[in-house]
């Protein structure tokens, strides 16, 4: 018998599931060890009981019983990523602010913003409102953060915005990895308008497609802010940080592939490619920390980033490396 096999044939139920080949039906997990995990790679359903609880219903699954998923169970049990779900029409309103912000909507006269909204909501409908966000969350301790940079195992990762925190006042911090809804800017024949002309709508949909995914992953970023902060100030009052990480506010964005390697970040949805990027391409990994007094600056903005080295990858603060 191997430590990751054993067939009991002896058994009143074997096989207890009929879609297993028999001579290779594993036991090993006979009560599945991922039933209290709230998402599981199997294919569970839910009945509802007596009280009106959801009750998982597993007799449909056989995933444990077939030996070649042991190290994908294992890995499920060692995985501490919690998976929340948003629906996209939640951050409807805060993303949509956004965008008339990156759009310059406002400063558009009548027709011609009009226009534009029209597409802009036109868009939001059609490709994002039916949408959800799933975000990745895993907690790291406090005592990774250190006086300029994070220690993780063996792995130090640089970081500018650690000069400007007192580790003493860091109570724990959240990796967070999670992509916009991916939709491809391709051309939506059904809206061809021949005023306007293909060209025009074409280049018009793919700049909201691409506008409406930069404000999700904005409007995300700040929504699991909030979410955390009433998580972790269930019991005292807490101030989580806003959102940094590799390529913004003082982390190189080289350390994409070392997190990579930490952080189960498929399990949102995400991966870093070998020439270190990410994918989809709308995607953030960010990290947040959990402090026990508020920072005495904003991190809303760019104006207060601190910069890296290696710059910012999103913003005109490219090159604000050595600044202190
Ligand atoms: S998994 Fe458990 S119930 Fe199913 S056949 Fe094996 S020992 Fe019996
Ligand atoms: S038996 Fe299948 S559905 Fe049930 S918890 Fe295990 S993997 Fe999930």
């Amino acid at each position: 018998m191997h430590s990751n096999y054993y067939c009991n044939q002896q058994c009143e139920y074997f096989p207890c599931h009929d879609n297993v080949d028999k001579e290779a039906f594993n036991c090993l997990f006979c009560y599945c060890p991922l039933y209290l995990k709230p998402i599981c790679p199997g294919t569970s359903r839910y009945i509802i009981g007596a009280a009106g609880q959801h009750i998982r219903d597993c007799s449909s699954c056989s995933f444990p019983h077939i030996p070649a998923n042991y190290d994908r169970i294992m890995a499920a049990l060692m995985d501490s990523m919690e998976l929340v779900t948003v629906r996209v029409s939640e951050l409807y309103e805060a993303a949509r602010a956004l965008l008339v912000s990156y759009a310059s909507l406002e400063q558009m006269g009548g027709e011609e913003r009009k226009l534009q909204e029209q597409e802009a909501d036109r868009v939001y409908q059609n490709r994002f409102a039916k949408e959800h966000l799933f975000f990745g969350l895993q907690s790291f301790d406090k005592s990774c953060v250190k006086d300029g940079y994070f220690q993780f195992g063996e792995e130090r990762f640089p970081c500018q915005m650690l000069s400007r925190i007192s580790p003493s006042s860091v109570q724990r911090g959240y990796f967070a990895v999670f992509h916009a809804p991916d939709w491809k800017s391709s051309y939506d024949a059904s809206v061809l308008n021949e005023k306007q002309g293909k060209q025009k709508i074409e280049l018009l949909t793919q700049y909201y497609i691409e506008l409406w995914q930069n404000a999700l992953l904005d409007a995300g970023r700040n929504w699991i802010s909030m979410y955390l902060t009433r998580k972790e100030g269930v019991r005292a009052p807490v101030y989580v940080t806003d959102s940094f990480g590799p390529g913004f506010y003082g982390m190189p964005v080289t350390v994409l592939s070392k997190l990579a390697e930490m952080i189960p970040m498929e399990r949102a949805g995400v991966c870093v490619t070998e020439t270190g990027a990410l994918l989809p391409q709308k995607s953030l990994v960010c990290l947040y920390l959990i402090l026990s007094q508020p920072l005495p600056f904003s991190m809303q903005d760019c104006a207060s980033c601190l910069g890296s080295k290696e710059g910012c990858v999103n913003c005109a603060t490219y090159h604000r490396g050595n600044k202190q």
